[in-house]
């Protein structure tokens, strides 16, 4: 295997992403309390997030763009109040500035530095944190979101656009991240190499076709295995 560019999935490959989130909904919840009461009441947390769920059935067209979905959300819930416009624009960085106060996992920024040093290095994702508010930007080379692509994965598109960014062919790149769909079927139909950061030890549905390249527990792992390959130049 000839890998001379990797590409890297971030929520739940890099640190865990439901407590980040988790945190963003109270944030905004908390807000809504204070400012607006009534919309608070009519909208506590649960219900805000079965509302999103909602948009999203009703807006396949944003399946890509969770932050457009959220911004709908909140339009949707003042509106249900009688509130024509919606401060979106504070509750969002409110949201957003949670959502991005993830916290690593220990092993991430060790492996990324080791990754960085020694191969062309894309972010990929279908969410949408912001490396520069968790400070780990500087690591990547290339940032490939599903919000800027107009695809998600597991759709292949997002995957070779990813390829065309980095100008190496699919074949050459390891894609690297903890989903079985999106990114390690996801990417293998896009012809790439896989990497599944399998951090639970979960057994491979064999329902899904061939088994990932590399199948490792954490990004040391993976580190170690990248390093025992041969340089490419
Ligand atoms: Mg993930």
């Amino acid at each position: 295997m000839r890998i001379l560019a990797l590409t890297l999935d971030l929520d739940d490959t890099l640190w865990p992403v439901l407590p980040a989130l988790e945190r963003a909904d109270h944030a905004v919840d908390a807000w809504l309390q204070q400012h607006h009461p009534d919309v608070a009441r009519a909208w506590p947390v649960t219900a805000m997030r079965e509302l999103r769920m909602k948009v999203a059935i009703e807006r396949p067209d944003l399946a890509h763009d969770f932050s457009t979905q959220r911004q709908l959300t909140l339009q949707h819930a003042f509106a249900s109040c009688g509130i024509a416009t919606a401060p979106v624009d504070v509750l969002w960085e409110i949201y957003f500035a949670a959502r991005n106060s993830v916290e690593l996992y220990p092993d991430s920024l060790p492996a990324l530095m080791h990754l960085t040093a020694r191969w062309p290095l894309a972010s990929l994702t279908n969410g949408n944190a912001d490396l520069e508010r968790v400070g780990i930007h500087r690591h990547f080379h290339h940032h490939i979101s599903a919000r800027n692509t107009g695809a998600a994965k597991p759709d292949p598109r997002i995957f070779l656009a990813a390829a065309e960014c980095l100008g190496v062919a699919p074949e050459n790149i390891l894609h690297i991240g903890d989903d079985v769909e999106l990114d390690v079927v996801g990417a293998r139909d896009a012809g790439m190499r896989t990497a599944w950061i399998n951090r639970h030890g979960a057994t491979w549905p064999a329902d899904l076709g061939n088994a990932p390249d590399l199948d490792v527990p954490d990004m040391t792992a993976l580190v170690e295995w990248l390093e025992r390959q041969p340089p490419t130049t």
